[in-house]
């Protein structure tokens, strides 16, 4: 990956942790040349999602393609329900050769494969601080039916035991001082 003078961020954690709220914050607040990577999926866009915005949204058969032809810095099926992630290489160097530092908003197993390519990559890991506390923000949004925040758990669970393998933990308890925290330490990179 040519990368000149960008850098590469990786966000993850577990779904309730707040991990996409301090990301938005941290691109409207942080004075450091950010771009979120947009990755691509073949899940369904959700109401207020937009195709190239959230993400790109492909079919079974544009994403499969696009993997047999490399187009991936890595890519999974998350969730195991079929639906396909993945951070596309061309969003990625574009990014780091206009020299943004690009945060790439993924899951566990994507980080370790993107820092097996990019072991310089700044890692951050986002959690609420307890799987109790998980539980909890994961019900509170009572969207989800049992079986769907059962599922949901057991997968935070796994990622959780993969927080010591990056570089940076945040404790995200309240967003405003969680993205105050991630985007001083981005700072010390400089
Ligand atoms: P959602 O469907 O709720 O938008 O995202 C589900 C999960 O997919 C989240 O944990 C998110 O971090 C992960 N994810 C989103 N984009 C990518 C990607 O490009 N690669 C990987 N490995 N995971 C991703």
């Amino acid at each position: 990956m040519n990368r000149s003078a960008g850098k590469l961020i990786i966000v993850s954690g577990p779904s309730g942790s707040g991990k996409s709220t301090v990301v938005q914050k941290l691109l409207e607040r942080c004075s450091l040349p950010l771009l979120l990577s947009v990755s691509a999926t073949t899940r369904p866009p959700r109401a207020e999602e937009q195709n190239g915005v959230h993400y790109h949204f492909l079919s079974d058969k544009d994403f499969e393609n696009r993997r047999q032809n490399g187009e991936f810095l890595e890519c999974k099926e998350v969730f195991g329900r079929g639906y396909w992630y993945g951070t596309l290489r061309s969003t990625v160097s574009a990014g780091l050769n206009a020299g943004k530092w690009v945060i790439l908003e993924i899951d566990v197993q994507g980080a370790m494969a993107v820092l097996e390519q990019e072991p310089d990559a700044i890692t951050v890991f986002v959690h609420p601080g307890s799987m109790e506390e998980l539980e909890r923000r994961l019900r509170s949004r009572a969207t989800e039916t049992e079986d769907v925040i059962r599922r949901r758990l057991d997968v935070a669970a796994e990622e959780m035991s993969y927080r010591h393998l990056y570089r940076h933990e945040l404790i995200n308890i309240d967003v405003d001082p969680t993205v105050e925290s991630l985007c001083g330490l981005l700072h010390q990179y400089q």
